[in-house]
């Protein structure tokens, strides 16, 4: 079957109730088991993650482990992150049905789609074209037409589209992007696992205020390097 970009996803399967039934039942496990008991209580954001079908955004080789407790590979060395930490970064940014969000790292899509039932509009870039383009076609396919992806380097974030209410960075960088800091709206918030892939990271909470920059280390985590413009010459 044609693949899109030489990647290893295959087209949508016809419907299945019964395996649909089946996933949602996992997926409420996962919220209750995984999410909920860890501490995030935002119940829109609970909401969210029950309904996204992880599933539909992993290869058909992963797709009974999209429920799990981990993180899964979805090409090209990259990542759909734990369904915990997608939670937990997403109320971290207490999104608004009126926000406007800018992600970096689309990935597999799977953290933009849950964005997308929270928020008015949703941005997100994506360095590796081929990753960008499958998950701009998934997001379609699953009806979220309020997320717009572009292939680009998210180090110098979305000017055109900026000033944004809140920004998720799913990849991380040494530090953090001033172009970032400039497009975000004051009063806004910032989620970003800044530091190295050998000295650790820690997921950094950001909030722009009329005074500067309000910044707290939320949680120890590890995600894949931002690549790009913060690489040094
Ligand atoms: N949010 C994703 C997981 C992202 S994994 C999901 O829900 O599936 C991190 C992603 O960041 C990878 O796809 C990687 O290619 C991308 N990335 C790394 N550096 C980047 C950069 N400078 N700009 C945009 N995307 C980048």
């Amino acid at each position: 079957m044609a693949t899109l970009g030489g990647c290893d996803m295959e087209p949508a399967q016809p419907p299945d109730p019964v395996a649909d039934a089946a996933y949602a039942t996992a997926r409420a496990r996962m919220v209750h088991d995984q999410i909920a008991a860890r501490g995030v209580t935002d119940a829109r954001v609970l909401g969210a993650m029950a309904r996204v079908p992880r599933h539909e955004f992993v290869s058909a080789a992963q797709r009974r482990l999209a429920y799990e407790d981990g993180p899964l590979p979805i090409g090209h060395g990259q990542t759909i992150s734990q369904p915990y930490i997608v939670a937990f970064m997403t109320a971290a940014l207490d999104p608004k049905p009126d926000h406007r969000v800018l992600e970096i790292g689309t990935g597999s899509g799977y953290q933009a789609a849950v964005l997308s039932g929270l928020v008015a509009e949703v941005y997100s870039i994506e360095i590796v074209e081929p990753l960008a383009l499958r998950a701009a076609e998934d997001l379609k396919r699953l009806g979220h037409a309020n997320v717009k992806v572009r292939v680009g380097d998210g180090y110098l974030g979305w000017p055109e589209a900026a000033p944004f209410d809140a920004i998720i960075v799913t990849c991380a960088p040494e530090q953090v992007p001033q172009a970032l800091v400039e497009q975000l709206r004051t009063g806004g918030r910032m989620i970003i696992p800044v530091g190295s892939q050998w000295g650790g990271q820690e997921l950094v909470l950001l909030r722009k205020t009329a005074r500067g920059l309000e910044k707290r280390e939320v949680l120890p985590v590890r995600f894949v390097p931002m690549v790009g413009g913060n690489r040094r010459p």
